[in-house]
């Protein structure tokens, strides 16, 4: 293991050296640095067409990602292990005047010695066991260690049947264009080759789980995220009439509380809790400074998920959003009520009435109005947008109101849709073959490792944190997929994914991470034990372990 470890070590200390935050020139410069690293591997020299370099489909900045694989010999087998990284980083203002040095290891850790910072991070400075740097922790180390795999397995292909495929994508951090255009050549090679995929190991970071938290975890499956939007349509008013309008704000407002941070929105499953949706955004739609008050309201959530798909997802905020409205006609009621008391003028029942909508529902009321000539409205609109090349989130809004200003009823209304992106979630129950064996394979590997070593290596399901993984795999069922696409009103038109690919390569999903500390922050860094010495050994073992489970009945 020793010469693996100094591997590693070296090779994520060059990855690292190499800038390629997202969107930039860097993310070539890395891949071609990678493509270089891999064709001087001995396989890679005799069997060249196992190695290539890929454009990122309809790529504007031109970018490309590495894909190598090696194909065991010692007999035919369809069964193909996925192992991805992304080799690209977030970017490095956060470091401020020590910017230049962000990529500089060695150089970074003194510079970074004469700031001032909390205890725990004064010691890792201190301590040898620490390395800083941009990217070292998210994910250098980890594509590092994936390489230096590949190359291990490369010199025993005799030894096994089956294939690893390796990828190193770029644009992770962004909207992960590496991985979605991966997965769709990954789909047509997997057709021309008979490939069957029966398991992704990606090697994101890995890191405590609350202040002082020393377990190491493996992480099988993924969360996923939505962000389902409230278009909040109320009823304006001036100041002076006050209760003759219903305020967008105020139904924005109980929403809000309905929604954000619920517990009751967690998404559970094997006892394994997501965080309750939080809002990212909630902004009224008025322009001006006026008396009129304000009719209507744009609020949407980041909403994690381990179990629920779309339709599920829509159908508890629907509920939801039901409720708030119900609360707020009855708030409205109550306190006019009052005031009527108060002024001692009579009293009467406000009109309002609870309705709420999904995009869909909306869509399909308007169109039996309108026809064809709805589409053509919102193709012009989505033209008009993309010319000017607004945020997706804003484009889905646009189009929402579009069509909602020809919905024949004026009544305030709440409209819920989804915007971009989405990330599937891979929940690895042990339902089917491929599940249990990757779980097999793990719980080996793991249980062998805390032999060796003295670490708490715990397996959770569900890897928290949002990355590539989401889209090794997506519902199958062709209903929850037409409720997302058909609530999504920038499906098609500035996002989409390829279901039918996802579909197709449709895997079980691990994480064995490096562990560090302070991932996208300055003190970013990786520790040398566990991540050169456990998390290779637990890599190595989990790929064996599953080479030889499905070598087993042949
Ligand atoms: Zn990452």
């Amino acid at each position: 293991m020793t010469h693996i470890r100094e591997k590693i070590k070296n090779l994520s200390l060059e990855l690292t050296r190499i800038p390629s935050i997202v969107g930039t020139e860097g993310e070539i410069h890395i891949a071609e640095r990678i493509y270089d690293i891999l064709s001087k591997m001995d396989y890679f020299k005799q069997n060249p067409n196992n190695l290539k370099m890929i454009d990122v489909k309809g790529d504007t900045l031109k970018r490309k990602y590495v894909m190598a694989f090696i194909e065991g010999t010692k007999f035919r087998s369809s069964k193909t292990i996925l192992m991805l990284g992304h080799i690209d980083t977030v970017g490095m203002e956060d470091y401020g005047e020590l910017k230049e040095f962000a990529t500089n290891p060695e150089i970074l850790k003194k510079k970074l010695f004469e700031k001032k910072f909390n205890q725990e991070i004064m010691k890792d400075l201190e301590s040898d066991n620490w390395i800083f740097g941009r990217g070292i922790f998210d994910m250098k180390t980890g594509v590092a260690a994936l390489i230096v795999m590949m190359e291990e397995f490369s010199k025993r292909v005799e030894e096994f049947g089956g294939n690893l495929v390796f990828i190193g994508v770029p644009d992770e951090e962004g909207n992960s264009a590496g991985m979605l255009s991966a997965v769709e050549d990954l789909a047509k090679i997997a057709e021309e080759k008979g490939w069957d995929f029966v398991a992704a190991i990606d090697t994101d970071y890995m890191t405590g789980r609350f202040p002082g938290d020393e377990n190491k975890y493996v992480y099988i499956g993924t969360v996923g995220k939505l962000l389902p939007c409230f278009y909040i349509y109320g009823k304006e008013t001036h100041v002076g009439e006050a209760f003759n309008g219903l305020d967008a704000n105020l139904l924005a407002a109980e929403i809000m509380r309905e929604v954000d941070l619920s517990s009751d929105l967690c998404d559970i499953a094997d006892g394994e809790v997501t965080l309750p949706p939080i809002s990212l955004h909630l902004r009224d739609l008025k322009t001006e400074y006026s008396v009129q008050t304000v009719n209507a309201v744009n609020l949407y959530f980041n909403f994690a998920t381990h179990i629920s798909q779309p339709d599920e997802v829509l159908e508890k905020l629907k509920v939801k959003a039901a409720r708030a409205f119900e609360k707020t006609i009855e708030r409205l009621n109550q306190e006019y009520k009052k005031y009527c008391e108060l002024s001692k003028i009579p009293y009467k029942k406000l009109p309002w009435e609870v309705r709420v909508l999904t995009f869909e529902e909306l869509y399909s009321q308007v169109k039996e109005k309108l026809g064809e000539s709805l589409d053509k409205m919102i193709d012009n609109l989505a033209d008009e947008l993309l010319k000017k090349g607004v945020d997706d989130r804003e484009f889905s809004l646009r189009i929402v109101q579009e069509v909602h200003k020809y919905y024949p009823d004026t009544n305030p209304v709440v409209v819920l849709y989804f915007s971009p992106p989405y990330y599937p979630h891979n929940f690895v129950k042990g339902e089917n073959e491929k599940e249990n064996k990757l779980l097999e394979a793990i719980n080996k590997a793991v249980e062998e490792a805390k032999k060796q070593y003295d670490y708490k290596i715990v397996i959770k399901k569900f890897y928290p944190y949002i990355s590539d993984l989401s889209y090794c795999s997506i519902a199958k069922n062709d209903e929850s997929i037409a409720k997302l696409i058909n609530n999504m009103p920038a499906w098609s038109r500035t996002y989409s994914l390829p279901v039918k690919a996802i579909q197709k390569i449709s895997m079980p999903v691990v994480n064995i991470g490096p562990y560090g500390k302070d991932g996208h922050k300055l003190t970013e860094r990786i520790s040398s034990t566990y991540t050169f010495d456990a998390m290779p050994f637990i890599l190595e073992k989990t790929i064996s372990n599953l080479l030889k489970c499905y070598s087993e009945n042949i």
